[in-house]
């Protein structure tokens, strides 16, 4: 807690980590600043970083227990709300059985300390197979390619953009972003200084983006085909017979089957699929192949698409195969501070079960969202009744958002942790809203593990509790609480019921400190964590301190908090075969499910070509749904528009700003046109994240800014059956004036 003056933090919106310099007085926020000391984003921010003091000020936000009633919403207290869950959902269970309770996790979940350490606690309470988040519509093909040739599910590669000199990236915006699975705050500046080195960036999408804007070189390719461009690439390495799996080629298995499976392919014919000249994708290979230093990333637009299982493999693939990973200037692993794929997430597993009604597997426990309005209205056992929303709204940003909308309007209870009363919290029978940003404390325990450069930041929180106030994480702690104390429910393994009561009794900054001391960085003799790591549950803590590669350097949250800009550990170092996770500690190239899957995008190859393909967009200024409620981020051009090639637009009689009607198998939405040449022929775009127009919700500004969710076009029925991602670009669509 803080008097008035200023204040070093770190922005807790998004995976950039971006260091700020806050003033505030008498609880008002006066202004926020770039922190030119960070060690991290040396004094980069976006406009994005100003709209925390909108968010904390912001009248709309939630700052009581709301429960929905005939006559409207009422304030009540927490005693209340949490009696009433505990009745209700304890009736649920006892009739229908565990699995009639879902939860879905949004974005915002893993940038909140408090959120991360207690929501593990929270879902072993609920002891429901319906676990959803937004993983299966943005990120889900990185952790299962990770899971199946690294052995975990968060060991995923980020670029080493600051060493590379080839920095190939598909389906990623990270100008508009600031990096995803990449945290790279200043990337533009990063860009510069590689071209002021020699190296090149080159971009590959369907839209001329922001980053493309900026890139050497831009590949213009139909949407949904990075498979194939990746194939070509993999298949002119292979022709080459240039394989250069550098250190990693001791650890490796899988190469002969993965070289077989790509030369099965043609070439030209996996080309034109692309609408790319094969020449230009053979001095691409050539390129990869030469430069030493070089690294392809794909990022969103690459695993949302019919393949994004298949595409990310290939991407890790590609750049094993060419040198460029784990190797300096390529695809590295970032080895932060609270390192969670040392201790304390689980690796990962895939298909120990399958949803209801679709049969569409499961991994580390999650169903694909797609599935999840289906779940609510399929009658049967196992049928969700109730929903736990944390701090998302998937009737925006999950794939056919009206049919989720309509679905959650038949729940027989549904609870939201949640700022704002918005499209999804409005079925909600109850609404408990925590503290804002600025009134808890922030450490990016899993977004760390992304970042280009390995450091550690912690910030304390602004501003005091408000009196009633709870913190996310003690909101879920009460509710586990309560759930456990229905009879029969108090099962599961011992060590994970000491782990989550040791948790609850630390707090969130307490068990920080904890990680922090244990970590790669800590301290170098524990003292009482040696105790700790002594209880069942913590077989993985008592291996993390022995660890032979430990380098600690006495890091404690007393030290992050005596560094105010954050504490450097180093540029990304080759981490295998030290962190290869597999069982047999070898990286597999060719996991058969992969392989298998080939078979899928083979026979697609020949599939009709649709004559308008719908992709998303993101915006500088826009953060999923959740941060349209600030005026400094919404005024100006409205940015919710369909982008539309001049071609197209002239086929359809469509004008510069007219209104188009756009349809899908699933949706119709009318939105304004924006006529441009930056996206290919054939495409039509629009951002995610908007659609505020629905009634019921309280968000003024976002109201009066309302445009159209994309979502509502976006086919639930259209997922990568590989993984189960939801497949947001690529949607076949009709356009006509309206
Ligand atoms: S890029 Fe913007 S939103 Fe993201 S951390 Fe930096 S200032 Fe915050």
């Amino acid at each position: 807690m803080t008097s008035g003056g200023l204040h070093h933090r770190t922005c807790s919106l998004c995976e950039a980590m971006c260091g700020i310099v806050v003033e505030h007085r008498d609880g008002e926020v006066i202004s926020i600043k770039p922190n030119r000391d960070d060690v991290l984003s040396r004094g980069h921010i976006c406009p994005k970083a100003v709209a925390l003091k909108d968010l904390h000020e912001d009248p709309d936000r939630l700052r009581t227990p709301l429960r929905r009633t005939p006559g409207g919403w009422q304030e009540i207290s927490w005693v209340a709300a949490f009696e009433e869950i505990e009745a209700r959902i304890g009736d649920i269970r006892a009739r229908h059985g565990n699995d009639a309770v879902a939860i879905y996790a949004g974005n915002p979940t893993v940038h909140n300390l408090g959120a991360m350490l207690g929501i593990g606690d929270f879902i072993r309470a609920l002891r429901t197979k319906n676990l959803y988040s937004a993983t299966s519509v943005d990120q889900l093909p990185h952790m299962v390619a990770s899971w199946a040739l690294f052995g975990h599910q968060f060991l995923m590669p980020v670029p080493d953009v600051d060493r590379t000199q080839l920095f190939v990236c598909i389906g990623g915006n990270p100008v508009a972003s600031a990096g995803s699975i990449m945290g790279a705050p200043g990337f533009e500046k990063r860009i510069d200084a590689l071209r002021a080195r020699g190296g090149r960036f080159v971009v590959i999408d369907p839209r001329r983006t922001e980053s493309a804007a900026i890139a050497d070189e831009y590949f213009g390719i139909r949407p949904g085909t990075d498979v194939y461009l990746l194939l070509a690439l993999l298949h002119e390495v292979f022709k080459r017979g240039q394989v250069d799996l550098a250190h990693l080629a001791p650890h490796v298995d899988g190469l002969e089957t993965l070289r077989e499976a790509v030369l099965g392919f043609d070439p030209q014919v996996l080309a034109a699929r692309t609408s790319l000249p094969h020449s230009r994708i053979i001095a691409l290979a050539h390129d990869l192949m030469a430069e030493p230093r070089a690294l392809v990333y794909g990022r969103v637009g690459a695993c949302t698409q019919e393949f994004g299982g298949l595409t990310l493999w290939l991407i890790y693939c590609l750049n094993a195969v060419t040198g460029h990973l784990d190797r300096e200037g390529g695809m590295m692993f970032a080895e932060p501070a609270v390192d969670l794929t040392r201790a304390y997430g689980s690796r990962g597993h895939y298909g120990k079960f399958h949803s209801r009604v679709r049969k569409l597997p499961e991994f580390s426990n999650e169903l694909p969202v797609a599935v999840l309005a289906e779940e609510i209205t399929t009658p049967g056992q196992g049928q969700v009744r109730a929903l736990f929303t944390f701090a998302g709204n998937p009737v925006l940003s999950t794939p056919n958002g009206g049919r989720l909308d309509a679905a959650l309007a038949q729940l027989d209870f549904m609870v939201s942790v949640d700022l704002y009363l918005n499209e999804t919290t409005r079925h909600a029978h109850l609404i408990l809203p925590p503290t804002s940003p600025l009134e808890r404390s922030h450490y990016d325990i899993a977004l760390s593990g992304f970042a280009v450069r390995n450091v550690a930041k912690y910030s304390p929180p602004l501003f005091p509790k408000p009196a009633g106030a709870l913190h996310d994480h003690e909101i879920l702690a009460q509710i586990a609480q309560r759930l456990r104390k229905a009879p029969g429910s108090v099962t599961g393994r011992v060590s994970l019921k000491v782990k989550d009561a040791v948790a609850r009794r630390l707090g969130p900054d307490g068990t920080l400190d904890w990680m922090l001391k244990t970590g790669r960085y800590g301290v170098p003799n524990a003292g009482k964590m040696k105790l700790l790591g002594a209880l069942p549950g913590f077989g993985a803590l008592r291996k993390l301190m022995r660890a032979t590669d430990r380098r600690p350097v006495g890091l404690t949250l007393q030290r992050l908090l005596d560094a105010p800009n954050g504490v450097d550990l180093g540029a990304l170092e080759a981490a295998f075969p030290r962190r290869i996770a597999t069982p047999n500690r070898r990286i597999e190239l060719a996991p058969a499910m992969f392989v298998a899957d080939l078979g899928r995008a083979a026979a697609a190859l020949d599939a009709p070509v649709p004559s308008l393909s719908l992709i998303g967009r993101r915006h500088v200024r826009s953060n999923n749904s959740w941060l349209h409620n600030s005026q400094r981020l919404v005024k100006g051009k409205p940015r919710c528009t369909l982008m539309l090639h001049p071609d197209d637009a002239a086929d359809r009689g469509l004008a510069d700003g007219a209104i188009a009607r756009v349809t899908s198998r699933v949706g119709m939405v009318e939105v304004a046109v924006e006529i441009t040449p930056d996206i290919q022929p054939g495409v039509i775009s629009l951002p995610h994240g908007w659609g505020h127009g629905r009634a019921g919700v309280r968000l003024s500004i976002a109201g009066a800014h309302a445009g159209v969710s994309i979502n509502d076009l976006v086919d639930d029925q259209r997922i990568d059956a590989l993984t189960g991602t939801a497949v947001l670009n690529g949607t076949p669509v009709e356009v006509v004036a309206a």
